[in-house]
């Protein structure tokens, strides 16, 4: 028997299961709205209405982008907002921040322009940062994404493979950002995607072990039709568990697409590159101009293909930006600086139980140490503040104090009972 194809919205294509509820057309069997554009509908009504009171009416509801570039912040103010949540990374937020703002110039520009550049085309600005892991890739992204109020997900490039294999189709990437758009297409078509480890989709090489690169140069050709801008069907619900759902078109060539990776290992081809370029050519003096700490800053396209990103792939993504990795000091400044730094989510968790919460310098000089010791970097940074704070945590709201000192003492105390002490020779060991 055949199996009964499930209702879906006609005007957004969302499925009956992910609505509140599907409204039936009275007149038209098998037509139905779903709860969420009638909603839409209704605020787009109440808009409209608004306008044609005010006489700014256009006589119509479609096409109305809602960006305006003169409201869009500016590169220089997109980066004082990174500034507020992410230490460092100077060149990365840079970049970033031009590029964003290229981006929405360029959507503001398919509305018409004028003059002898009326024809110019603004080509899509896709970014790729290159960075040690938990230096701030995502932090970045999420960030960007947070103050332009567009819809944003991250997707892993490691779930992917090829078209007919196990694991995700490319497609299922918009899936997530359909869902965060709340289906509403045109949104998603406006929103921006981050892909992290997009590393590792390299290509494997000449390895005789893997016949068929499933994973890894089939995934960057399909990955490719995304990042040029097409129009994909996007299953809704993702994945290939639902074989009956209706696909839903979304065109990518709007999205913001920012790729974050570790390429771990690529500072010995950078290094090689630099090398073989300035041996012969120049003097020693510009040799020496060269920061040998830090390769990853010198990383250019060239680079990327030697570690396994097809050309293509590498050409789509025509920004290309370094995170530093992060030391000592900026470790310390992540603890205390951010707006939701974590040592001031701890200060509100504890006023809110009427406790002033404070942390020593010595305190959060150990819990750096600690990171570094334990090889855990700014990720870590959380882990152990955690792991300090959970008897305080447990006792504080039910004691009469109203202060609370976290000392460099007391972190010392609360780590050498806790699992990573027990786990520091694992660590070392790694
Ligand atoms: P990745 O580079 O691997 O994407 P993340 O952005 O996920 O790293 O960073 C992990 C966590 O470490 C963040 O949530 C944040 O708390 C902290 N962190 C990392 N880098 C920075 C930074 N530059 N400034 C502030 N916090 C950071």
């Amino acid at each position: 028997m055949a199996k009964k194809k499930e209702e879906t919205c006609a005007f957004c294509g969302r499925p009956g299961s992910s609505s509140e509820v599907l409204i039936p057309s009275g007149i038209q069997p098998g037509v139905y709205l779903c709860a969420e554009c009638a909603d839409q509908i209704h605020q787009l009504l109440a808009d409209y209405r608004h306008q044609v009171g005010s006489g700014q009416s256009t006589g119509s509801l479609a096409g109305d982008t809602g960006l305006d570039l003169a409201k869009l912040p500016k590169p220089k103010e997109i980066c004082d907002f990174l500034d507020q949540y992410v230490i460092g990374q100077d060149s990365a937020k840079r970049y970033l921040s031009v590029a964003v703002y290229n981006h929405y110039k360029r959507l503001a520009q398919e509305k018409g322009g004028e003059g002898e550049l009326a024809d110019v085309d603004i080509e899509k600005s896709n970014i790729i940062l290159v960075g040690p892991t938990g230096t701030g890739k995502t932090l970045l992204a999420k960030t960007i994404a947070r103050m332009l109020d567009v819809p944003f997900t991250i997707v892993d490039a490691t779930v992917l493979t090829q078209a007919g294999y196990v694991g995700e189709d490319i497609e299922s990437l918009l899936t997530r950002l359909l869902q965060v758009a709340d289906y509403d297409v045109a949104k998603a078509q406006r929103g921006i995607v981050f892909i992290d480890e997009i590393d590792k989709i390299a290509r494997k090489g000449d390895n005789p072990s893997i016949t068929r690169d499933v994973s890894g140069e089939g995934v960057q050709q399909g990955l490719l039709k995304l990042l040029e801008g097409s129009v994909v069907n996007v299953p809704p619900q993702g994945g290939r568990k639902h074989p009956e759902q209706k696909m839903i078109p979304v065109d990518t060539k709007d999205i913001l697409f920012i790729c974050g990776g570790a390429f771990d290992g690529i500072e010995r081809k950078i290094a090689q590159r630099l090398n073989t370029h300035v041996v012969g050519y120049s003097t020693d003096a510009e040799r020496r101009k060269i920061d040998r700490d830090n390769y990853l800053a010198y990383v250019a396209p060239q680079d990327l293909k030697s570690f396994g990103l097809i050309p293509e792939i590498i050409g789509r993504l025509p920004i290309l930006t370094h995170l530093d990795p992060l030391d000592r000091d900026a470790l310390r400044r992540v603890l205390t600086e951010p707006k939701n730094a974590i040592t001031r989510q701890y200060r509100k968790l504890f006023a809110m139980d009427g406790v002033e919460l404070t942390f020593t310098p010595d305190a959060l000089d150990m819990i750096v140490d600690k990171a570094i010791e334990y090889k855990l970097g700014a990720r870590g940074l959380r882990a152990i503040v955690e792991t300090v704070m959970i008897d305080a945590m447990y006792e504080l709201p039910s004691a009469k104090a109203k202060n609370f000192e976290v000392t460099g003492d007391y972190v010392v105390d609360k780590l050498q009972k806790s699992h990573f002490e027990l786990n520091k020779g694992a660590v070392k060991e790694a």
